[in-house]
């Protein structure tokens, strides 16, 4: 009998109720739950040991209830005319553009390089061009990390704002320039996760002190300030991280060091099995260096592979998504209120693209049966 066991396309990578109890204790024993407690403060010192080793200056940052509600802190802290025109990619997470949205201004859909799958700092220089945009918002698709020097001399260059949604990229994305912004997530789907939770680091201290400020709704808490503490300084929201997402954060960074190696194994010994069945002919992002992988995407070598590849998995039991898709440019509640560029790279990595089984524990055997499928589904 052939092993029809499921397959599911990722399994979070969670730290154990025991791994946490010394944290939860901690916590409980200082009665102290959200608004910046010693759980996240600590939290915040190790992170910031860790984003500084490479970057060329000081780095400040904070840590958010999510990337996304990072995201929009950094933009609203940018302070944009409203309806300002921010570039973001085709291809991304919805969040890229809903947070745009929300902000009040208009995001403008770009096409992403045909090998890395991202928006690139020579992308946005080519659409400035033809059409102006006030800021831009990069994406570190599927973890792949932006090249942050390449968007520092952009900025320099232009005067226009860059925040980068490094949302699946802990671990890959670096602090490597003088200049930049990037909000990761801590979400229980990503590499590094805290259930939900997320980091806003920057090169900016100014702009991480107004995003801390803007996730507890703006109080001033600044005793040097020209203001009263408690008084409102600026109109935020409340996208603090709480002690017990600091908790388990804190637990998931112990073990960091080896969950991280684990996936990397595990990620190359796939691509490994997956370029034999497919003949070496899918392809894979470029510039992915797989520092931290979440996700094993791949593009299959035409769309009809990708649906025999879709039913065979369906068939069998394996999971697979085609992330990051429908594009933004095909959904109605974006496009009514943006502007569209051409986007024929973006509609070209959708039209193949598909996530596969990927995480950690995976067996030999089926990382096999996903490799046969894939075989099976080869021209
Ligand atoms: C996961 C993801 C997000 C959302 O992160 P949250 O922490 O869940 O808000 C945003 N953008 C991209 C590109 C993502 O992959």
């Amino acid at each position: 009998m052939p092993d029809r066991s499921p397959i599911p396309l990722l399994v979070p990578d969670m730290p154990s109720p025991d791994a946490l109890a010394p944290y939860l204790w901690r916590m409980h024993e200082a009665r102290q739950y959200s608004n910046f407690g010693p759980l996240v403060r600590e939290f915040e010192a190790r992170l910031w040991e860790m984003f500084r080793q490479g970057a060329p200056g000081p780095v400040a940052l904070t840590t958010v209830s999510s990337a996304t509600s990072g995201l929009e802190l950094v933009l609203s802290a940018l302070d944009l005319p409203p309806r300002s025109r921010v570039l973001v990619p085709a291809l991304t997470f919805v969040a890229t553009a809903t947070v745009v949205l929300r902000c009040g201004h208009v995001p403008v859909l770009a096409d992403v390089d045909a090998d890395s799958w991202l928006l690139t700092p020579e992308i946005a220089r080519q659409t400035l061009a033809t059409t102006p945009f006030d800021a831009v918002m990069p994406v570190a698709a599927f973890g792949a990390p932006q090249p942050l020097t390449g968007w520092e001399a952009f900025q320099q260059r232009t005067g226009i704002p860059v925040a980068i949604d490094a949302a699946p990229a802990f671990g890959s994305q670096a602090m490597d320039a003088r200049l930049g912004t990037v909000v990761i997530s801590l979400h229980a789907t990503k590499s590094f996760a805290a259930g939900e939770g997320g980091i806003v680091v920057s090169m900016d201290a100014e702009l991480v002190r107004r995003v801390r400020e803007g996730s507890n709704f703006g109080i001033n808490l600044d005793l040097a300030a020209d203001m009263p503490v408690g008084s409102l300084a600026s109109v935020g929201t409340n996208a603090k991280l709480s002690e017990y997402h600091a908790a388990v954060a804190l637990a998931a960074l112990e073990t960091w060091e080896t969950r991280v190696a684990t996936r990397r194994a595990l990620y190359w010994d796939m691509r490994a099995r997956l370029d034999e069945a497919g003949r070496h002919q899918l392809r894979w992002q470029a510039a992915n260096d797989q520092c931290a992988p979440s996700l094993l995407c791949v593009r299959m070598p035409s769309a009809a592979a990708r649906s025999r590849l879709e039913q065979i998995c369906a068939a069998e039991g394996i999971g697979t998504r085609r992330w990051y898709q429908p594009l933004l440019n095909t959904m109605s509640a974006i496009t009514s209120q943006c502007v569209l560029l051409p986007a024929p790279c973006s509609a070209g990595v959708a039209a193949d693209l598909i996530g596969l089984p990927f995480y950690p524990g995976m067996a030999a055997e089926q990382q096999q049966r996903v490799a046969d499928a894939v075989q099976r589904a080869m021209d």
